[in-house]
């Protein structure tokens, strides 16, 4: 039987990043996943780290450390992942939303993160594609774009170099804790760990049933669409201000928008790829699994993005695409051991952040493995917190 220090299950952005981190501290790891690498959500979503969607606080905190932490990984690695800090502009359409994006940046600033607020005529000379009536809208320079399968190709590849195991196409049927550790079956054999890493994303629950766990994360669907290739027509990361009503429930203003993007809560996000097209988004519902491509979802991100960018109408879109992020209702993610069951650890629920997380998720989940102090306070990312809410319920 083949015995492992620890053994991480998932092998998406969440995955191989602590697999990466695990490896660099000189664990001997086995990284399991029931698909290829990039398998899941990873391979299914955009392609930024920003900080300017985070809430106030740890969550910020987290984007900032993970953005910082992409750029060294950018100049170590031998596998380029496409890592380009393009800085992120938030648009505003309204007065109202002008006033709570001020309101949002400037806390942001008082926390000491790069972010100020841009008026229209500077928002037209830095996107000239972009509908001339905007307010104005947040500018965070520090923000970056990359390939998010990339991202976990890279660090696979460059953990190999350190010695880790990858299982791909690995289904596992039973895990049983022991002495000294876990026995996982599997139907590519039989493994010992000292540890285990659950990085399942959306499949996290599951993962954790195997060992008598409730996890609770559900698959929150986004869409894409995809444009043909053709002539850069937006420079930043380029979202609007309602993104944040769409993403979280709590900031309350109403957008003046068609019922159907009503409907399919939908958000405008463009983004120009290094393979020069144009990846335009964005979407959430609820809708399990389902991640076949939606006609009226399509309708409404087109319109949308025609509403922000009326160049679109000449350019042709090719195809789209669906995924799901592994949404948690208090928008954090478990980055934590499991105080029931010791030496097994969570890392997942990264929502639409995932990518962004990736690395400062791996660094810090290698910090808890290795039972050393974190780079900062990640309390809030326990497992505990849902056994204390059910409590208290
Ligand atoms: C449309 C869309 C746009 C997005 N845009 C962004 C963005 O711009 N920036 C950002 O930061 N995030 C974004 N996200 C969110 C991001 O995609 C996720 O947060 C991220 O991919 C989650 O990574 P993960 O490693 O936790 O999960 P995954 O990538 O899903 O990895 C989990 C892995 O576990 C494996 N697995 C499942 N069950 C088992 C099992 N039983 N045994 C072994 N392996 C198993 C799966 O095959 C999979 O490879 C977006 C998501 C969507 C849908």
């Amino acid at each position: 039987m083949t015995t492992y220090d620890v053994t991480v299950i998932g092998a998406g952005a969440i995955g191989s990043s602590v697999a990466y981190h695990l490896c660099e501290k000189g664990f001997k790891v086995a990284l399991i996943d029931k698909g290829d690498i990039a398998h899941g959500s990873s391979s299914h979503c955009d392609a930024v780290a920003l900080i300017c969607d985070k809430q106030p606080g740890l969550d910020t905190r987290m984007g900032a450390a993970s953005i910082a932490h992409y750029a060294e990984l950018a100049q170590k690695f031998e596998y380029d992942f496409e890592f380009d800090r393009k800085g992120c502009l938030y648009v505003c359409e309204t007065d109202a939303e002008y006033e709570a994006a001020s309101a949002y940046a400037a806390r942001q600033a008082a926390d000491g993160y790069e972010m100020g607020m841009v008026d229209n005529k500077t928002l037209c000379e830095m996107e000239p594609y972009l509908a001339k009536d905007m307010v104005g809208g947040i500018w965070t320079p520090g923000d970056a774009a990359m390939s998010p399968y990339k991202v976990c190709f890279a660090f696979t590849y460059e953990a190999e170099k350190l010695g880790l195991t990858k299982y791909t196409y690995c289904n596992i049927s039973s895990v049983t804790p022991v002495s000294g550790g876990f026995h996982l079956s599997t139907d590519q054999g039989e493994l010992m760990t000292g540890k285990i890493v659950n990085c399942g994303g959306v499949w996290a629950p599951d993962i954790g049933a195997l060992s008598g766990l409730s996890i609770p994360i559900q698959p929150r669907k986004g869409m894409n669409l995809i444009s043909e290739k053709c002539e850069k027509i937006s420079f930043h990361k380029v979202l609007e201000f309602g993104y944040m009503m769409s993403k979280f429930d709590s900031i309350n203003f109403k957008r003046n928008v068609s019922p159907l993007v009503e409907e399919y809560n939908v958000a405008f996000n463009i983004e120009y790829t290094h393979a020069n097209n144009v990846l335009l988004g964005g979407y959430r519902g609820f809708r399990g699994f389902d991640i076949r491509s939606e006609v009226e979802a399509m309708k409404a991100i087109a319109e949308r993005g025609l509403r922000f960018y009326p160049v679109l109408r000449d350019i042709n879109c090719i195809r789209s695409y669906a995924g799901v992020r592994p949404f948690i209702e208090d928008h954090l993610p478990i980055v934590s051991e499991v105080d029931t069951l010791p030496g097994y650890f969570i890392a997942a629920g990264h929502e639409g952040d995932g990518i962004c997380l990736s690395p400062i998720t791996g660094k810090l989940m290698a910090q808890l493995v290795a039972g050393e102090e974190t780079d900062f306070d990640i309390s809030g990312l326990d497992f505990a917190r849902f056994a204390a809410q059910k409590a208290s319920a």
